[in-house]
């Protein structure tokens, strides 16, 4: 007897949803949102983005009127980056709901503007100067604690467009080095921990969590994130607070993510956690989320966007993730990756470049002296 094949059905998604960016954050938010029946749709002008394997990909730019047209079919709009154009969402304003809106992505990617807001929510933020001109850098680095960062107001990711400084002289060579464009010079700040948490506020209003995960950089760029973060009792909460109040205070439509850094208490005095940085959307260290038994962070940020029902999404056992970024000749050691008990290898089809993210590996352990060991072996197989 010949075998069967169901034939194939024409039924409707659920839902369509439209994303502007096609990255490997666009790729695992289709990737999640496929077993809900929903459709995507990516805008993206690179003809290798990796969202294009698996969803329908506008190929064109971002402020292509036949492009947006297209989004304006879908039941609502996210995006994977926070530097959208602001004539492609003034195109789609009233047409379609665009989850984060502008006013919120406004904010977010603009640095001093970010703060100013954070601030405003009633969140702490390092000390900073807003400079906007030379005169401006006259006692500024005092006014911050004598050290700091000087970072671009736009356009700075993964430690691009930021600067350390430890005098008059290194702050002024360091603002012309960037450019003398608008920045932000925070105080150097002597952290403990890098945390971060990402809050998910439906439509509705309703508001869901994800876990509190320690992070480390490299170079500026994450290299690890692990759960649980290794943080004293009640950090997880005033993470939570603070995050609530953040996407309350802003009207959050859809998924925000906050990292923090974590000075340590004193004897009688709490941890105290000071906002870094806001990203509109899932992130790097949200990624661990995947492997990790419980909702993903891409499918939370899909329930929010679209309006369906939503929960907290908690890893149900300890886990990490190791970012995969391109290193100059010398590639993971795939095998002794895949041999390694409790990893699951994520690759963004993306070309190799030094220093771009090409993937990452999720690792998952019963225990979290289990799961510390195999990370330690997971690096090692991880230029
Ligand atoms: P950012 O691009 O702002 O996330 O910065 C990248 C990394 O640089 C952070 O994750 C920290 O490890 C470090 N960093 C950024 N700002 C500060 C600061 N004000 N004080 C100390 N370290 C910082």
């Amino acid at each position: 007897m010949t075998p069967t094949v169901a034939p194939a059905t024409d039924q409707q998604p659920r839902a369509t949803l439209g994303i502007l960016g096609g990255g490997q954050l666009a790729q695992m938010l289709a990737l999640a949102a496929l077993p809900l029946g929903v459709r995507v749709k990516v805008l993206e002008p690179d003809p290798y983005a990796p969202a294009r394997l698996c969803a329908d990909h506008l190929h064109a730019p971002y402020t292509d009127p036949a492009g947006l047209e297209e989004l304006t079919k879908c039941d609502a709009v996210t995006l994977e980056f926070e530097n959208v154009p602001v004539e492609a969402l003034d195109t789609l304003r009233g047409r379609v709901p665009v989850r984060p809106g502008a006013a919120l992505l406004e904010r977010s990617k603009h640095r001093a503007r970010e703060k100013l807001a954070l601030r405003e929510a009633g969140a702490q933020t390092a000390a900073f100067v807003v400079i906007e001109s030379a005169p401006e850098l006259q006692g500024a680095l005092r006014a911050v604690g004598g050290r700091g960062i000087l970072k671009t107001s736009e356009l700075g990711y993964d430690g691009k467009g930021q600067a350390r400084v430890a005098s008059d002289f290194e702050l002024g060579q360091a603002w012309e080095a960037l450019g003398s464009v608008p920045c932000v010079l925070e105080g150097f700040v002597e952290f403990g921990r890098e945390v971060s948490l990402a809050v998910a506020r439906a439509p509705s209003g309703q508001v869901a969590f994800g876990p509190l995960v320690e992070n480390v950089h490299r170079d500026g760029i994450l290299r690890t994130s692990v759960y649980p973060a290794n943080v004293p009792d009640g950090t997880e909460a005033q993470a939570r607070n603070i995050a609530r109040a953040v996407a309350e205070n802003w009207k959050l439509e859809g998924l925000l993510t906050l990292e923090f850094f974590l000075l340590p208490g004193g004897p009688d005095q709490q941890p105290q956690l000071l906002v870094n940085e806001v990203a509109p959307r899932v992130h790097n260290s949200g990624h661990l989320t995947q492997d990790s038994g419980g909702l993903s962070q891409f499918e939370a940020q899909v329930r929010a966007v679209l309006g369906l029902p939503l929960s907290d999404w908690r890893p149900l056992h300890p886990c990490a993730m190791v970012n995969y970024v391109g290193v100059e000749e010398v590639a993971p050691d795939w095998a002794g990756i895949d041999a390694l008990e409790g990893t699951r290898i994520h690759l963004y089809h993306k070309a190799f470049r030094k220093g771009r993210k090409l993937g990452h590996v999720n690792l998952i352990a019963p225990d979290g002296a289990t799961l510390r060991k195999r990370l330690s072996q997971l690096e090692a197989l991880i230029p």
